[in-house]
């Protein structure tokens, strides 16, 4: 059973707008339902675990009704970091059925069904894989106001979401781990830590994370020119 956590219960405080950026609306529909909606048409996935502000979950559930999510399982009340919600979301998972853990932000409406399907079929056979895109512009090292190091960006990829894994890889890689540690951005660097090789799939730039006004723009002209 491949189970998707989606990371929805951020505030959303870079955007200024009121509400968090996961519930602003895209061509009429909150993102979060734009991203879900991907999880739901991709065969791969069995059941997605949506972790939410605690004081969004009854508005989501009935909302959730009008966009037919049958693989919704649980709503989860999220933490006060990133990963403290999706380890909320891994904790709430049932170990005996547990197979690929997929973990995803929920304001990253443009992944698409392939890439989840490859990410999530590389880690059922490596362990842990994660989507990552290439890096366009040349990348400094600074030390206070002075640059340090030029980077080779042939080695460097942004790392997306999904990110995933066998659940006794993510289960192993999140013990002992302070979720308040500001550092922790990702789960692959978690994985990392414990010496597990994460494998890479090249993915989309389209894959954005919707964090600002400006991102919430382009948004609209990606939905407008499809996938
Ligand atoms: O904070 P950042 O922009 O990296 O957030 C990425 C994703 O993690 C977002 O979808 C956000 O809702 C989620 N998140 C969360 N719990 C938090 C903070 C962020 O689920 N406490």
């Amino acid at each position: 059973m491949n189970t998707a956590i989606i990371a929805a219960a951020g505030s959303g405080s870079r955007m200024a707008s009121g509400r968090p950026k996961q519930f602003l609306e895209l061509s009429g529909t909150p993102i979060i339902f734009h991203t879900l909606r991907r999880f739901e048409e991709c065969e791969s996935i069995d059941e997605i675990i949506v972790v939410l502000p605690a004081e969004e979950s009854a508005g989501f559930v009935s909302a959730a009704g009008k966009f037919g999510l049958r693989k919704l399982s649980k709503v989860v009340p999220g933490g006060t970091t990133r990963a403290d919600s999706v380890k909320r979301g891994l904790v709430s998972i049932r170990q005996a059925t547990a197979g690929v853990v997929v973990v995803h932000d929920g304001v990253r409406p443009f992944v698409t069904v392939e890439e989840i399907s490859e990410t999530v079929s590389l880690a059922d056979r490596t362990g842990a894989a994660i989507l990552v895109a290439r890096v366009i512009d040349t990348i400094k090292g600074i030390d206070g106001d002075s640059v340090v190091a030029t980077l080779d960006r042939n080695q460097l990829r942004r790392a997306l979401t999904p990110q995933c894994f066998r659940y006794d890889v993510l289960r192993k890689a999140y013990e002992n781990v302070d979720v308040n540690d500001p550092l922790l951005t990702d789960e692959s660097s978690l994985v990392e830590r414990i010496g597990v090789r994460v494998s890479i799939v090249e993915g989309s730039p389209r894959n954005i994370k919707i964090t600002s006004r400006e991102d919430l723009v382009l948004a609209e002209a990606l939905l407008g020119i499809g996938s």
